[in-house]
């Protein structure tokens, strides 16, 4: 039975990255089928709405989404499109990778290869117990951190690493000094990692994480952490592979997973034609790993890898006179 995905082409670099995309899948020939979906600003011109309901009635429906950046518009009371689509899926997982690529400006050529898995639901972005005091004075934020939101988040970690034949996990925390939220997490995790016996696990307070990241990257395989963490350290990660264009990212649920790009829209150089279509390239490549398409998630990233070391059509940020076509289609040739 044919698998139909649906595709969100989203605003800005959107579109011209999600061309590249599919046509590259198209050369992969994965059998996938396509449907479209809006979100973003482009909904909001065509439907007045920036997160449709047939959007979420088709990601429901078919479980997996590619997704383009969207512009979640300033000042329009809606936090983020992002958080709402991860909130509404309970998407609890945060995969981002990150690997040093050829002839890109990673400070580390050789050195990194790690994922990063950031809760996604929990912790200080809940949204909850805000609130400021009437003399603006005094600011206060609840942080919620569950059992059950730390047990599934460091067991996908755990389950992660088998899949993938990765060897050691490190539970990321605070638990010295926040010793209610980050101490349940940490007990959690100890619990869940004597599970998994066949798997190295270390624990590490997150200041310290940081300081080792740019230091020795090489020491960690797969990091565990809480959504805030996730969210700096996983940004910290890109940079130590040469920045956004190369950095994907999947937000994973139960019932449905969204597989993206890191980087936002780059309304800078939207409808140029230059945009490096790679990190979107590479949440396909998560994507088709999720789909139970392995062999072909590794021949993409093996064609990547093959066309950045050619350095073959790249785009201007990775200091080509390509475009985004052409390097997708450089990329295409050697899948
Ligand atoms: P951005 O990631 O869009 O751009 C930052 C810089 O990186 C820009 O100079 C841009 O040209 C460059 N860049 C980004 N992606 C690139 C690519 N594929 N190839 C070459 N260069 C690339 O960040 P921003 O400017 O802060 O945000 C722009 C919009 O994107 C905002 O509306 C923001 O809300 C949205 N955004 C969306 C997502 C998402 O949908 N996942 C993520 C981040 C930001």
């Amino acid at each position: 039975m044919t698998q139909t995905i649906t595709v969100i082409r989203g605003d800005g670099i959107g579109p011209e990255i999600m061309d590249a995309t599919l046509y590259v899948l198209d050369a992969l020939k994965t059998g996938l089928s396509y449907e479209d979906a809006d979100a973003g600003m482009v909904a909001l011109e065509k439907h007045g709405d920036l997160l449709p309901q047939a959007t979420l009635d088709s990601i429901r429906k078919n479980g997996v989404a590619l997704k383009s950046p969207l512009t979640t518009p300033v000042g329009e009371g809606f936090s983020s499109i992002n958080v709402a689509l991860r909130r509404h899926f309970d998407l609890y997982a945060n995969v981002r990778p990150a690997k040093s690529f050829p002839n890109t400006k990673s400070r580390f050529p050789d050195g990194v290869d790690l994922i990063t898995v950031r809760e996604n639901t929990e912790g200080a972005y809940i949204g909850e117990g805000q609130s400021i005091s009437d003399d603006g004075e005094t600011a206060l934020l609840t942080q919620k951190i569950t059992r059950k939101g730390s047990e599934r988040i460091v067991r996908y970690a755990f389950e992660l690493a088998r899949k993938t034949g990765r060897k050691k996990v490190t539970v990321v925390h605070k638990a010295n000094i926040l010793k209610s939220t980050s101490g349940l997490f940490l007990k959690v995790a100890r619990e869940v990692a004597a599970l998994y016996p066949d798997i190295q696990c270390n624990e590490m307070i997150v200041d310290n994480t940081c300081m080792q990241l740019v230091m020795r990257p090489e020491q960690f395989d797969i990091i565990v952490t809480t959504n805030l963490f996730g969210d700096i350290i996983s940004d910290l990660c890109a940079g130590l592979v040469g920045g956004l264009g190369l950095a994907p990212g999947a937000n994973i649920g139960v019932d449905a997973a969204i597989f993206e790009a890191v980087h936002g829209s780059a309304p800078d150089i939207a409808g140029k034609g230059v945009a490096n279509p790679c990190a979107l390239l590479l949440g396909a490549a998560q994507m088709l790993d999720h789909l139970g398409q392995p062999d072909k998630a590794e021949r993409l990233r093996a064609a990547i890898i093959a066309t950045l070391e050619a350095k073959d059509s790249l785009t201007p940020d990775l200091g080509g006179s390509g475009n985004t076509m052409s390097f997708a289609k450089a990329i295409a040739s050697r899948v």
